[in-house]
């Protein structure tokens, strides 16, 4: 019989062993945390975003360049499969606004649970507070635990060892120099639906740090996105600049600096918004001026003094068009999920590392990444199932039958 050892016990890992476990093989899931799927649970802070509900060509497309690899993958495990597994579990979805699927309970816990509960009726173990280090030089797994080493043997091993941002929550990115050693190319880790540094002036920045800045729209590179950003002590983050925060990212390690254009009244045409401009101001100070002809808020008219300086008008044109210069990105530590990782063209069609044979990667360990919206877990999840069935084929093929 095949023994599998899947290494991290996120979405990607637990699911591995659900099918692993449900073919009958003998699998054992191991984390380096003293409890599992953390980053899952926190994910389940925002209402779990499971996936999305548009058509499988556009979802495909999320992925840029990696759409490709992960097209058959996504075709094997789409969106539906992912939400009959949840609604399996116990937790009915539904689509909200924008086309995202949520469980209606909001939340990540219930379905751990249920799912964990799975994964003991079907034999899996699960060993925490075991932290990967690497093969023995007889090709057994190394872990740390409770102050020593103990080796793991198994037929076949999946890595399932996440990306590196909120590293507290296990994902610390310490998986890179262990495999770079055995070769397999790796493609620098970079933080992905991240925030970004701007130079506020200190009044601005000790005034309006934690100050959302609502119904915006953010233009960068030809790309225009509506939602809501934050204004932090360091510079912007938030939905609405995590859907632009690829491009800003490569344009500011290519460039040194991006420069993003606010809209801060998008539901207003120039011509209108220059009418309600149009009256007089009669002594009044240009925030009262603001806030009374078009209902700005404090910090959105301090944003155009950041932005446009000494050349601030408040004319319809600033107010649509507000320059804001980024200059770096937010640390890996607290972007939402991570650029880069096992290159994919070091994997085979079944995911498994062609260096490192009967070694399978899956997750948010490989080179891809997708925006927010429920992309990062369709696509750990698929990654992981594709995976999973791959050594359930193969060892069928290699037990007499
Ligand atoms: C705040 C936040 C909210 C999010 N919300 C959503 C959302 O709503 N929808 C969505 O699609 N995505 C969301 N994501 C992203 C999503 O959670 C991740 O893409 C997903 O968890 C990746 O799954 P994974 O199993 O590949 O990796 P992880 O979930 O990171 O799991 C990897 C596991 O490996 C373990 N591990 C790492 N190294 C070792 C080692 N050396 N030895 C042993 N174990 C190790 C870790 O402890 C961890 O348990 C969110 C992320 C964050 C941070």
């Amino acid at each position: 019989m095949t023994t599998v050892a899947v290494i991290g016990a996120g979405p990607a890992g637990l699911m591995a062993a659900e099918i692993l476990g449900a073919a009958g093989l003998t699998v054992t899931v191991l984390d380096r945390m003293p409890s599992v799927a953390r980053k899952f649970l926190i994910a389940g802070r925002g209402g779990l975003n499971l996936t999305h509900s548009e058509p499988l060509e556009n979802l495909k497309a999320r992925y840029g360049a990696a759409g490709t690899r992960l097209s058959p993958l996504l075709e094997a495990f789409p969106p539906q499969a992912l939400i009959d597994w949840a609604e399996g579990l116990g937790q009915p979805t539904f689509i909200g606004t924008s086309g995202r699927v949520f469980p209606k309970s909001l939340k990540a816990s219930p379905l751990l649970r249920a799912w964990l509960a799975r994964l003991k009726a079907h034999g899996v173990a699960i060993k925490t507070r075991h932290d990967w280090r690497g093969w023995s030089e007889n090709g057994q797994l190394l872990f740390a635990h409770a102050g020593t080493t103990s080796q793991v043997k198994a037929d076949a091993t999946i890595l399932a060892l996440g990306g590196a941002s909120w590293p507290r929550l296990g994902s610390n990115g310490a998986w890179v120099e262990l495999l770079a050693k055995h070769g397999v190319p790796i493609t620098p880790l970079r933080p992905a639906n991240c925030g970004f540094t701007a130079a506020w002036s200190e009044p601005f920045r000790t005034r309006f740090e934690g100050q959302p800045l609502k119904s915006i729209a953010l233009t960068f590179d030809g790309r225009t996105v509506r939602g809501e950003a934050m204004v932090t002590r360091t510079g912007l983050e938030g939905g609405a600049i995590y859907a632009l925060s690829a491009a800003l990212r490569d344009a500011i390690a290519g460039q040194g600096a991006a420069t993003l254009e606010i809209d801060l009244r998008p539901d207003m045409s120039l011509a209108e918004l220059g009418r309600k401009l149009d009256r007089p101001r009669a002594g009044e100070t240009l925030a009262n001026f603001l806030r009374k002809a078009i209902n700005l808020a404090p910090v959105g008219i301090n944003l155009l003094r950041e932005g446009h300086g000494l050349h601030l008008a408040a004319t319809a044109e600033q107010i649509k068009s507000l320059p804001i210069k980024l200059t770096g990105t937010q640390s890996i530590d607290r972007a939402i999920s991570t650029a880069g990782g096992i290159a994919l063209d070091a994997l085979d069609g079944d995911l498994m590392l062609r260096d490192l044979p009967n070694v399978y990667a899956v997750g948010e360990m490989l080179d891809w990444e997708a925006p927010t919206g429920g992309y990062l877990l369709q696509a750990t999840f698929a990654t992981a199932v594709a995976a999973a069935k791959a050594i359930i084929r193969k060892s069928k093929q290699s037990t007499p039958q």
